[in-house]
């Protein structure tokens, strides 16, 4: 075939590829014009889902009888004249190609009118056919008219997804656009049903909580930061935003967005800043919500890197990074992370509240070892009743939960109320003494251990439950992390050493952990093609009758099945004191005194995230006393 110049409609309809795939695209490239065009109203109308119809109005600048041609045809923009311009877009749109792209694929209606001019002018388009102006009448401002997407591509029509499924796109599109402009009222109309009412906002958090999806901005919490280099106010960037409790996580990242420079983009670095400052406080696959607003000197970022102008790309995205991890950390720490939950009205005697969950990692056998490690002291270790297993906690992970058999008694998986009720009826003393079983009471304290799991007690805002596990493996946590910080842990020699058997590639793990381990204090050797040998353990964990081989053998295995991450330090030492706190905390069922439940609820106040534990899970749980008025019928709200 020769080599023939491709006419300026099929070069359209090419281009028409990379930025118009379905309604949603359209409707993107259009309201980004009508916010170019200063609009402060815009109105979206669906028909079909956009399949057979998108228009949209705003009361914009306007466009003039002389310029309506130019709008549509390719490469002509009023927004950039030189190549320089490129360096430093202020606008959304720049490359002038998003109308005419639209134009090669639909039948459009261009009307527009501007504030000099005391008539309104529209052009009709249709494929390659454009009409000359025509008088019409209508306000200040721009209609676009977008009729039969992809009637003369007919393939890329079969392409598009039903009503229902293009219209919800559409309103994603819309809600996330409206998160950069909550100063422009936007409302999405299909098939004449409201889809998204965005009212203009003096306040962008109120916009921010509308398109969240949170009725309460209350939920989120304020991030501020800037970083840069004072001296030098072109390095310097700035971060604001709104981000969501670790309890509103969402189980896609779709509430999640960055607006940089007024500008809605997606970037891969951003989100896992945000995710990095979430550590431990939110569980595996579920995602924080976040608006986060970014500025920065626009010849420090390039927008010119994809059709669609979603992504972007940094001169250097370190300090953003950074800053938008320390912002969220900061604003996490200081906030009340503890969650409230309201008691469904139909709650039946199996409350599904319930903060047990199948699959927590925790072990039947009670551990009677003082709770941090400490030598045990008459006060905390004598009169024990015996009864809790031995040490216990090498056990495998990921058991359910289970509890420790009573003292003396069988255990047939049933709280046996009889007995509560008897013990309850005791003399109070007797209560209070520290081999009671459950539920105890423990004196001045007002605080509770139910279920030998459980501790109950009270802060001002009403009932507090706490999970001892979760709550005793985020003290262990951030002890061992602070620990760390100062140097590797110590650790005390085994007189025989450990052997344990694990398979080859777990084996060859130990190199992939070489370093780490010596940071840890653990000494591990392999001694033959399955098996190793562990000679030295950390002291702490001794202390809280941790197993070695056990461990061993579970690090090595998680390891060898990629679990986590060697390469990246910081990452990998966080799991693997994730799973040491997890082993050496107290487990349900452990029975502790009152002097342990005292020092484990002082050591909360000490601690960042107390709310959860390593692996995201709730330490906490309120119920606040405004939600049991309103359940046994105090008060009518
Ligand atoms: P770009 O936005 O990249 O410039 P477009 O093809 O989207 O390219 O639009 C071409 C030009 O048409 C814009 O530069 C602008 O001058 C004009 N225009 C488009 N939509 C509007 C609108 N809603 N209001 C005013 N002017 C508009
Ligand atoms: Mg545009």
């Amino acid at each position: 075939m020769p080599i023939r110049r491709l006419s300026q409609t099929l070069v359209n309809q090419i281009a028409a590829g990379e930025v118009v795939e379905r309604p949603a695209s359209v409707v993107k490239e259009l309201l980004e014009n009508a916010f170019d065009a200063g609009a402060s109203r815009v109105e979206i109308d669906l028909e079909g889902g956009g399949r057979d119809l998108v228009r949209i109005r705003d009361d914009g600048g306007g466009i003039s009888r002389a310029e309506l041609p130019l709008a549509v045809a390719a490469h002509a923009t009023s927004k950039i004249t030189e190549l320089s311009d490129l360096d430093a877009i202020a606008t959304m749109g720049f490359r002038g190609e998003a109308l005419a792209s639209i134009a090669s694929v639909s039948r459009l209606r261009l009307a527009s009118r501007t504030a000099e001019s005391d008539e309104a002018w529209v052009l009709e388009s249709a494929g390659d056919d454009c009409s000359e102006p025509s008088p019409t009448s209508g306000p200040q401002g721009t209609t676009v008219e977008v009729r039969t997407l992809f009637f003369n591509t007919p393939a890329r029509r079969r392409f598009l997804k039903s009503e229902r499924a293009e219209a919800s796109r559409v309103s994603e599109v819309v809600r996330m656009l409206g998160l950069s402009r909550p100063g422009v009222a936007i409302q999405l109309r299909s098939d004449g049903r409201t889809l998204v009412d965005l009212p203009a906002e003096d306040d962008p958090t109120r916009r921010i909580a509308a398109v969240l999806g949170l009725d309460r901005d209350s939920d989120l919490l304020q991030i501020k930061g800037e970083a840069g280099d004072a001296s030098d106010p072109s390095s310097l960037v700035s971060v604001w935003g709104l981000v969501g409790r670790p309890e509103d996580a969402r189980p896609t990242a779709r509430q999640q967005r960055f607006i940089l420079n007024g500008r809605v983009i997606a970037d891969r670095s951003l989100s896992h800043a945000v995710r990095e400052a979430y550590r431990g406080l939110i569980e595996p696959g579920r995602h924080p919500v976040a608006a986060v607003f970014l500025e920065i000197d626009p010849h420090r970022v390039d927008v010119n890197v994809h059709p669609a102008k979603t992504e972007v790309r940094f001169r250097e995205a370190r300090p953003l990074f950074s800053l938008i991890k320390r912002s969220i950390e900061s604003a996490l720490s200081e906030a009340d992370l503890v969650p409230s939950i309201s008691l469904p009205s139909d709650a039946g005697p199996a409350n599904p509240a319930s903060p047990v969950r199948p699959g927590h990692t925790v072990h039947g056998g009670a551990d009677d070892s003082e709770l941090f490690g400490r030598p045990a002291s008459p006060a905390t270790g004598s009169g024990r009743a015996g009864g809790g297993g031995s040490g216990g906690s090498g056990g495998s992970g990921g058991s359910r939960r289970s509890f420790a058999p009573p003292p003396g008694g069988a255990w047939d998986g049933e709280v046996d109320m009889d007995a509560i009720r008897s013990r309850l009826s005791e003399p109070a003393e007797s209560v209070a003494r520290a081999d009671t079983p459950l539920p105890r009471l423990l004196g001045s304290d007002d605080v509770m251990q139910v279920h030998q799991s459980f501790l109950v007690t009270q802060d001002e805002e009403g009932l507090i439950v706490i999970d001892q596990h979760a709550l005793h493996e985020r003290v262990m946590f951030e002890k061992l992390k602070a620990r760390m910080a100062t140097g590797p842990l110590e650790s005390q020699r085994l007189a025989v050493p450990a052997g344990l058997e694990v398979d080859p590639l777990a084996l060859a793990a130990i190199e992939d952990l070489r370093e780490l381990l010596v940071d840890l204090g653990i000494e591990v050797e392999a001694t033959g093609p399955r098996s190793a040998a562990v000679h030295a353990f950390p002291s702490l964990l001794f202390e809280r009758k941790v197993d070695p081989v056990g461990f061993m053998e579970d690090l090595l295995e998680r390891t060898a099945a990629g679990e986590f991450e060697t390469a990246d330090r910081e990452a990998a030492l966080s799991e693997v004191l994730d799973m040491m706190s997890c082993k050496a905390a107290v487990k349900a069922g452990d029975r502790l005194t009152p002097k342990e439940i005292a020092e484990l609820l002082d050591l909360r106040r000490e601690i960042d995230r107390s709310s959860n534990c390593p692996h995201g899970r709730p330490t906490h749980l309120r119920i606040p006393i405004a939600e049991l008025e309103r359940k046994f019928g105090r008060s009518t709200s």
